[in-house]
């Protein structure tokens, strides 16, 4: 079962109240890539790179059953950099600088091989680029997946509105949500944003959980109450790739199955935030994956008995 994985691969620069980094991998591709690949093969990435991208990081996905010939590499330029510092909460950061570098004139182009793949995960990119992924497809996957961020609603709203009628599931945070839709509640937000186009939506509220939302149905998934968060960054890209990963491993994209994938999700965006950038995901076993997901499930279980 091919996944096709749309995103940056990019250098960060990374402050939070526990350390600094200066120049780390990062991008939403690669954390999409590290996080699927732990359930499903091949991983087909699509993105854009510059001379200054190492050669070892291809080497150690390439390892993991991910494919680049969706990948151009540009001589002479640089990759996408992007730097950004946490707040105290370590649930808002601000954005320090955005070089998009190569992505500037990123014209994606998917190649043969790739085409016949079941399952999209459109990474947060300008949607002009998400886009132009969809219209190269031949076969329409069985699930295409697109997560965005506030940056593109600032500047690209029109081609966003265009993608969204083309996807099945949108991602964002609270506050995408609500700047999205102008609603508050984010019942109502959910609604709103249905009726542009995508029959799923995932609400992320960062430690508070995901929620699910299809039709007139709702599902909520925690957070695990983490002893050490040291670095966020990538964790919405890690809770797309594990639930991607865990739909394209089953198959089933039905919402039952949506719902144990937004609690996968939500257990490798724990092991994400644990180091600087993808470090932690570079490490990550399977037995590890099983044992946070059992603790999610101990975590919610409880029984009642209504009197
Ligand atoms: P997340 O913390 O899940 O929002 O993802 C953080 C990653 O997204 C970082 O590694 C950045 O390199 C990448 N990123 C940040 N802004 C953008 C953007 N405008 N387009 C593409 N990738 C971005």
């Amino acid at each position: 079962m091919a996944v096709i994985v749309v995103g940056s691969m990019a250098f960060d620069a990374i402050e939070t109240p526990f350390g600094k980094v200066d120049r780390i991998i990062g991008g939403s591709g690669v954390y999409l890539a590290y996080t699927a690949s732990n359930f499903v093969k091949p991983i087909q990435q699509i993105s854009i790179i510059g001379e200054d991208f190492p050669q070892a990081e291809l080497d150690d996905l390439s390892a993991r059953g991910v494919q680049f010939e969706g990948v151009e590499r540009v001589k002479g330029k640089k990759s996408f950099f992007w730097s950004g510092r946490y707040h105290l909460d370590m649930n808002t950061r601000d954005t320090l600088v955005t070089d998009l570098n190569v992505l500037a004139d990123f014209n994606p182009v998917v190649p043969e091989s790739y085409q016949g793949a079941e399952f999209l995960m459109l990474g947060n990119l300008d949607p002009v680029v998400q886009l132009k992924v969809i219209e190269q497809l031949r076969v329409r996957p069985k699930l295409i997946v697109m997560d965005t961020m506030n940056f593109w609603m600032e500047i690209a709203l029109p081609g966003l509105v265009e993608v969204l009628k083309k996807v099945d599931v949108l991602m964002v945070n609270d506050s995408e949500a609500r700047q999205l839709s102008g609603e508050f509640s984010l019942v109502k937000a959910a609604r709103k944003i249905m009726a542009m186009g995508p029959e799923y939506l995932i609400i992320k509220k960062g430690e508070h959980g995901a929620l699910l939302f299809h039709a007139n149905e709702v599902f909520f998934a925690p957070a695990l109450p983490l002893e050490d968060v040291f670095d966020p960054t990538g964790a919405g890209d890690t809770f797309a790739g594990g639930f991607i990963g865990h739909l394209a491993k089953t198959g089933d994209i039905s919402f039952e199955s949506m719902k144990t994938a937004i609690i996968v999700g939500s257990a490798m965006a724990s092991y994400c935030v644990e180091q600087f950038g993808p470090n932690r995901l570079r490490t990550l076993t399977k037995s590890e994956i099983d044992s946070r997901i059992r603790q999610f499930v101990n975590l919610v279980n409880f029984d009642i008995e209504l009197v």
